[in-house]
């Protein structure tokens, strides 16, 4: 492991009246597969940290959870993946200014892209130290983690093309918080990641927001309900209530926890093969196997769906959904007819079978082996399934 401070001038600011030297700690750990060393992912915290007014530079500012709780779980990671090997590279960074503009984190995203460096990944940890909220209630095994839908690095010519095919909730970074929860909830962690499809909590903002901005998948853990007595305040007793950012407000055994969160997931990314590259989506056609919804008769079937089935859809107008109850070719199943709605209401219990009788109809295609069978025949095709209406309507 390689450790480098990475120091700049921040110019004059909003929050910085004057230039301000920044300087980044970054650890670096390089993969030691040739194939996949140059693939990195970066976890950080930031380790500055400020009072109630934030163009104040000499107050007593702790900054106990936001965001040493960060730093700490970004050095025990360091401190315990540094003894071991992976493919590819992880890079552990505290960075500074973030409380000014995210200065440190903007700078070292900047210097990514332009070094054309191929981060994967990318993790903040900030305001990871407390399971309690400003009720007192605990919530010590549970971790937030914020993730975009919508990439903010997106063209117009990619805006187009997803909101002709969809995707407003599988994007790089929304994906990569699946994957997080997928790895990170164990019986090691005993943790449970709460997926928040949002970029950041309200009006607020972080480390991962420079590296969504450089086209890069982030996002940012966060403890489960913040305290704001215990944040961005001026330590000091009010009414009988101690404000500040304090460590006596800290759940160390919590942030212990989120870094084995951390730990889990860099750990699995670093030994995983790389994403997919320029994966798509063939639009080509509306066949059989069509995933476009140009056709205006599908975009109306579209705008017809929710109630069909009682069932909310959240795939696209041209998944299953649209093969619904409500969407149906106007030849045979397997025709080329074009989609056209077939009214509206709850559909009869005849109009949704299930796959089974499906399998069983007239309409089966023939490579489902032997009528009435349940098990297809060697190399066969499955035939698609239909949608399954729930038992009961209209919910
Ligand atoms: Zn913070």
């Amino acid at each position: 492991m390689t450790v480098v401070k990475q120091s700049f001038v921040q110019p004059p600011g909003p929050r910085n009246p004057s230039p301000v030297p920044v300087t980044n700690l970054v650890a670096t750990l390089r993969g030691t597969q040739a194939a996949s060393a140059d693939r990195v992912y970066v976890v950080s915290g930031h380790y500055d940290s400020r009072c109630t007014d934030v163009l104040n530079f000499t107050c007593d500012a702790p900054g106990a959870d936001d965001d040493a709780s960060g730093v700490a779980a970004v050095l025990e990671l360091a401190r315990v993946m540094a003894k071991r090997q992976f493919d590819a590279t992880i890079v552990f960074m505290a960075v500074a200014g973030e409380e000014q503009g995210l200065y440190g984190s903007t700078f070292f995203a900047a210097q990514a892209k332009a070094q054309n460096m191929d981060i994967e990944g990318m993790f903040t940890n900030d305001i990871i130290g407390s399971s309690t909220n400003d009720h007192g209630q605990r919530d010590p095994f549970t971790v937030r983690l914020f993730s975009e839908g919508v990439p903010t690095s997106e063209t117009p010519e990619q805006a187009a093309l997803r909101q002709s095919i969809g995707g407003e909730n599988d994007g790089p970074s929304r994906q990569l918080a699946r994957y997080v929860k997928e790895v990170g909830e164990n019986s090691a962690t005993d943790m449970h990641v709460r997926l928040v499809w949002r970029r950041d909590r309200y009006l607020r903002g972080g480390d991962q927001i420079p590296f969504l901005e450089q086209g890069y998948p982030a996002a940012r853990f966060t403890e489960p309900a913040e305290d704001f007595r215990h944040q961005h305040q001026d330590a000091r007793v009010e009414d009988g209530v101690q404000f500040g950012d304090l460590p006596q407000f800290v759940d160390y055994g919590f942030t212990a926890r989120v870094a084995r969160v951390n730990g889990a997931t860099l750990a699995n990314l670093a030994l995983a093969p790389t994403s997919p590259k320029e994966a798509k989506i063939v639009t080509t056609s509306r066949g059989r196997r069509t995933r476009s919804p140009t056709s205006p008769a599908t975009r109306s079937c579209g705008a017809s769906r929710p109630t069909r089935c009682g069932r909310t859809r959240s795939r696209s107008a041209t998944s299953r959904a649209t093969r619904s109850r409500g969407c149906r070719r106007t030849t045979s199943r397997s025709g080329s007819g074009p989609w056209t709605a077939t009214g509206s209401g709850a559909p009869s219990r005849s109009q949704c079978r299930s796959p089974r009788t499906w399998a069983r109809s007239a309409a089966t295609p023939r490579t489902w082996g032997r009528r009435g069978s349940r098990r297809p025949a060697r190399g066969a095709r499955r035939p698609r399934r239909s949608w399954r209406c729930p038992g009961r309507w209209g919910r």
